[in-house]
């Protein structure tokens, strides 16, 4: 299958590629390798799967319909998987322009190509954070998401509704999954657990939010990528329940479909800071503060319908995954 990843130096878009690369697809990866975090990381993750001979790199910005266009002509991909995005709270509060052009012109590029291009299936990431306040538990698909509480989160539901009118208007399929905070190896160095990993080992004094009250899904970079690729596999189907005749407001007949992907255990702040510093072998000293403007308090996936209608069933314990992680970040960064 020949199969578009974007977002390929990043994060999960690396992780991604590498178990397509390994059962058989081509893979055309797109980045634009920006500076959002360390460069070198992104060139790191790529280098691993770099001169695979079914790997092809193209580093555009997908902002760039020419570009992106020309990728999709050179390739003619048969589905494909948008990682690529301007990610992070916290830095929307200071350049929502990036959010709007990565996230929204880029994200509308794809929809273009993908339409033109005749693409079997469409999968994006989406975020948690579409959720904002809300605070019925578990977060469901189900529950109403008009409030966003960061500009991160407003783009990435205008994802899924543009997504929607997508399929809708030419029967693309698309899946869009809410990713619920992603760890493991090759993680983000914006995020808590690379922060406070670098921190603890420095010496220096972690900035726990909200007095480490909150707690998140923290779902394993392997599960996510497993469940991305059931997702893949099954591309949408029209709503078979669906009755034209009798419309109602939450319901779709187009080849759309919309999950959550998380962990589906949420986990406190500070019972993550404790795995942190027993694998580490360092205590963190602590900075307790109160909740930041655009953060939310909690975070828990339902993750039912992923597991009905793919079998998606997350498998790696926190303890594991923690493991794992320090593991890695001992060897890239031998140093810290
Ligand atoms: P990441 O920042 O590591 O990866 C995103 C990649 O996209 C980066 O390599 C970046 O250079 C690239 N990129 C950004 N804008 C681009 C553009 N306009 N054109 C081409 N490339 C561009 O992030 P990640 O953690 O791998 O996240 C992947 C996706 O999952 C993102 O859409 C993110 O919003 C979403 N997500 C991630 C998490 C998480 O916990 N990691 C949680 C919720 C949602």
């Amino acid at each position: 299958m020949r199969i578009l990843v974007t977002g390929t130096a990043g994060f999960i878009g690396a992780a991604l590629t590498e178990a397509l690369l390994a059962r058989g697809d081509d893979v055309l990866g797109i980045d634009n390798h920006n500076d959002y975090y360390d460069p070198a990381l992104k060139q790191a993750r790529v280098d691993r799967f770099g001169e695979h001979p079914r790997y092809l790199h193209r580093r555009i910005d997908l902002a760039d319909m020419t570009a992106l266009q020309d990728a999709f002509d050179g390739f003619r991909p048969q589905r494909v998987v948008n990682m690529a995005a301007q990610a992070g709270v916290r830095y929307s509060l200071e350049n929502p322009h990036a959010y709007v052009q990565s996230n929204v012109v880029g994200f509308v590029n794809l929809l273009e190509a993908c339409r033109h291009g005749g693409v079997e299936h469409l999968v994006y990431a989406s975020s948690s954070s579409v959720y904002g306040d809300n605070r019925d538990m578990p977060f469901s698909t189900r529950h109403a998401v008009d409030h966003p509480v960061s500009l991160y989160a407003a783009t990435k539901r205008a994802d899924e509704l543009m997504a929607h009118t997508y399929s809708h208007l030419y029967r693309l399929p698309t899946t869009g999954l809410r990713f619920f905070t992603v760890y493991g190896p090759w993680g983000r160095p914006d995020m808590s657990p690379m922060l406070f990993a670098d921190r603890i080992l420095r010496g220096e004094t972690l900035d726990v939010f909200n007095h480490g009250h909150h707690s998140r899904d923290f779902t394993y970079i392997d599960d996510i990528v497993e469940g991305v690729i059931r997702c893949l596999d099954h591309p949408a189907q029209p709503d078979p329940d669906y009755d034209p005749a009798h419309p109602v407001a939450d319901r779709s007949s187009a080849p759309w479909r919309l999950y959550n992907i998380g962990n589906g255990k949420p986990v406190q702040l500070m019972r993550f800071i404790e795995l942190l510093e027993q694998h580490l072998g360092r205590e963190a000293k602590k900075n307790l503060l109160p909740m930041q403007p655009g953060d939310v308090a909690d975070t828990w996936a339902d993750v039912a319908a992923l597991h009905r209608d793919v079998g998606y069933a997350p498998s790696t314990p926190i303890e594991v995954g923690v493991e794992r992680f320090v593991e890695w970040y001992r060897s890239y960064y031998p140093n810290a």
